[in-house]
């Protein structure tokens, strides 16, 4: 059998973009010596995460192609969100993730100008995030925020009968109002009653963050320097706590993670994957690439026979419309993988959680790219790495959720179908 390295480039494919005449993907495709060699020398193949046309969130993306069900086994974002930020939910505890954005006041409404107010970061993110807690605390409001990376951080409700399945105030788009949290239409008598009393929290906590985020001296020093004030908090992805199978139990592997981000810090603990530190690690495209892989072969040596190595910063990239600066990223990411190849007793899988345009800066429904490599293999006529190669790979389209087959087969841990060799052996007794 053989070790699984699964490596996912956050929002790696994206969209036809006319400055680059192409993807950002294919536009550097000329330059990724060590993605094509092993597109060339593997097999390929194109992937809807979710669904052709549905565009994912990433965690979706992520639970869908580890091979969980998302209608059945997903606990809502705030849960991962809240595991990533170290937090541990309690029965009576509901987590959603918050962004710190930048709003200004129209005719009575909030209008949002930047969802990531800049993606403010650093002690000047923390300080805010403190100062609400404090101003949450003394208004009686039984919540709490924890900050974790960049504008990004988790909100925290305590109290019975609450219920995460409320609409997001954030409106995914700029030029528009904060909206109102809402209880889902479709709930039971039961369950609406919760989540219109969890919606009616969630509105007081946005008023709040605005009365006393748009006060703070650190927003005041920004204007001055011409950044956004990170003056409100946008609320979305309401989740609670879950028993979710393992990924040991679910697909046998003993799994490791490499990753950055909360949210897939969150994702990777839930599915008990033990996590491989480093530093310099950050989720952005400043982080240490060359770490990431370090970590990686480290985990293999220790013995983890599934790592999953995660890589975020195309995404940010995307969301913040830079197709060129993706591009290269891109490139820094061929050549920090180029130690993984040649790899032995190795499987190497490299995609992503779903597509990202960055001409439009969010999430689209089209397919991913994706190479699985191990050296001596079946392949294909794909030679190099990009959306509109790897369409005519080997193995052709097919969904997220049909993935760890994939991987489990290409590790050589496939069972035939029709058999079922699970039972113990059999003890032969002698009659004397
Ligand atoms: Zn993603
Ligand atoms: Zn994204």
């Amino acid at each position: 059998m053989l070790r699984v390295v699964l490596i996912i480039i956050d929002g790696i494919g994206d969209e036809y973009i006319p400055e680059l005449d192409g993807t950002p993907l294919e536009y550097a495709s000329g330059r990724l010596h060590t993605l094509n060699r092993m597109a060339k020398e593997g097999i390929c193949g194109i992937m809807h995460p979710v669904a052709p046309g549905v565009p994912p969130s990433s965690d979706i993306g992520h639970l869908s192609i580890f091979g969980y069900d998302i209608e059945k086994e997903y606990p809502g974002r705030g849960y991962f969100e809240a595991l990533g930020a170290g937090l541990s939910l309690s029965k009576n505890e509901i987590a959603f993730r918050v962004n710190l954005a930048t709003v200004r006041e129209e005719n009575g409404y909030l209008i949002v100008t930047d969802r990531r107010a800049g993606r403010i970061s650093g002690e000047d993110a923390a300080a805010l995030y403190q100062a609400l807690n404090k101003a949450l605390h003394e208004e009686g409001i039984p919540a709490r925020v924890v900050h974790t990376i960049e504008h990004r951080g988790v909100l925290v409700l305590r109290g019975d009968d609450l219920l995460g399945a409320v609409t997001d105030t954030d409106p995914h788009e700029t030029g528009t109002p904060i909206l109102a949290a809402e209880p889902w239409r479709e709930l039971s008598e039961d369950y609406f009653e919760k989540a219109r009393k969890t919606a009616e929290i969630i509105n007081e906590i946005t008023m709040v963050s605005y009365k006393i985020l748009s006060v703070m001296d650190i927003n005041a020093s920004r204007m001055a320097r011409g950044l956004p004030p990170a003056n409100v908090i946008l609320i979305r992805g309401g989740g609670m706590a879950k028993d979710i199978v393992s990924f040991m139990e679910r697909w046998g592997f003993k799994p490791a993670f490499i990753a950055a981000g909360a949210l897939y810090k969150g994702i990777a603990r839930a599915l008990g994957m033990e996590e491989i530190h480093v530093t310099g690690a950050t989720g952005t495209p400043d982080t240490n690439l060359d770490g990431k892989v370090d970590g990686c072969l480290r985990a293999l040596d220790r013995g983890y026979d599934f790592v999953f190595l995660h890589i975020k910063g195309t995404d940010n990239l995307s969301h913040d419309k830079k197709p060129r600066e993706k591009a290269k990223f891109l490139i820094r990411i061929d050549q920090a993988l180029e130690r993984l190849y040649g790899l032995e007793d190795s499987v190497i899988i490299v995609t992503g959680d779903h597509s990202t345009s960055s001409l439009r800066g969010r999430h689209i429904g089209l397919p991913v790219p994706l190479l699985i490599w191990s050296g001596k293999m079946r392949r294909d006529r794909v030679e190099v790495f990009n959306e509109t190669a790897c369409s005519s790979g080997g193995l052709g389209t097919f969904m997220g959720r049909d993935l760890m087959r994939i991987i489990m087969d290409m590790s050589d841990r496939s069972v035939e179908t029709g058999t079922r060799p699970e039972g113990r052996p059999l003890q032969f007794h002698t009659e004397r």
